[in-house]
């Protein structure tokens, strides 16, 4: 049944990074059997550690129960065979940020998988449209843009591509609800909402912080307390990463022009190997814990 979620059964996750097993977590603790694959074991046991980390911590503040928790772990196969996820019903792509490498994934997948799934990805800045080119089913191509992280953040944004159908589009937004996620839409434009809009925001925090108007924590501070966000610019740009931030503001840059140059110290930092938490350092330095 074309766009019934009734009918969709198995999800695969292709890429088992921050994104990829969060979307994994969530899709089996909603009853999904769940396949999630990586280039790696070792990446793919990494994600399944994460998966674990991340459901003992919402057992233990109470969010989930162990028995839910115990039977969404049993519903995850992690594998490093693209061809285990061959009798999926609809796929998730959360690989790397790469045209070509996601493109790839899409043109595999759509030698592999029946001619009636559907395959979604959670590219951050990327065209669906062209990525959905890769296949013969642009028609059930579409973007399911999940947030980090995944399990916590309550929204996915659903990117609607040229030849993407209302039947994909209507099926998008009710698995992500079935997931318990609420959906917004957008069109495949350059960021769609979210980035489009956060993107610029970030980067002229860190402008701002490079031209000296205040200093990292007040300019943090300014956008907490003055628009009553739970992060300001720069400690988001950590959290996110600079690398990702970066990548992303290149991409608008060039889709969308001068407005969205990245600022020059943003580059720097990057240059420097200062990616935010993940390396310890970025516009603030983080310890272990
Ligand atoms: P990540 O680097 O943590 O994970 C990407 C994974 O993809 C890696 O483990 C890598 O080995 C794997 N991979 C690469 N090629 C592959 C292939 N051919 N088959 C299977 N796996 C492959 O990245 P991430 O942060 O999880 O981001 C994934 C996607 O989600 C990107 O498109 C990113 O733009 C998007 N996204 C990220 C965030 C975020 O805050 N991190 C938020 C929203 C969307």
């Amino acid at each position: 049944m074309y766009g019934d979620l009734d009918a969709i059964e198995r999800i695969g996750v292709v890429g088992a990074g921050t994104m990829g097993s969060g979307i994994a977590q969530v899709a089996a603790t909603a009853g999904y059997d769940v396949w999630m694959r990586d280039i790696e074991t070792e990446l793919v046991e990494d994600g399944l550690a994460r998966i674990d980390d991340s459901l003992a911590r919402l057992v233990d503040r109470g969010d989930v129960d162990e028995g839910t928790a115990e039977d969404a772990r049993e519903r995850i196969r992690g594998t490093t065979e693209l061809d285990d996820l061959s009798d999926c019903d609809f796929v998730i792509e959360a690989v790397v940020e790469e045209m070509n490498i996601k493109q790839d994934v899409f043109s595999s997948l759509d030698d592999l998988l029946d001619a009636d799934a559907y395959l979604a990805t959670n590219t951050s800045t990327l065209s669906i449209t062209t990525l959905a080119s890769a296949t013969e089913r642009p028609e059930q191509v579409v973007g399911l843009h999940f947030m980090n992280p995944v399990p916590i953040m309550d929204g996915v944004e659903v990117v609607v591509g040229e030849k993407t159908s209302a039947a994909t589009t209507e099926l998008a937004h009710a698995l992500a609800e079935d997931l318990d996620k609420e959906t917004w839409e957008a069109d495949d434009k350059p960021g769609f909402v979210t980035n489009r809009i956060l993107i610029p925001w970030i980067n002229e925090g860190v402008r701002a912080y490079d031209e000296g108007v205040a200093s990292k924590e007040d300019i943090d501070r300014g956008m907490r307390l003055g628009t009553n966000v739970p992060m300001g610019p720069l400690e988001l740009a950590d959290h996110i990463g600079l690398d990702v931030a970066l990548h992303a503001a290149e991409t608008l840059h060039e889709e969308l022009g001068d407005r969205y140059k990245p600022a020059y110290l943003l580059k720097r930092k990057v240059a420097a190997g200062d990616l935010g938490k993940k390396t310890g350092v970025g516009f603030y330095e983080y310890d272990e814990s």
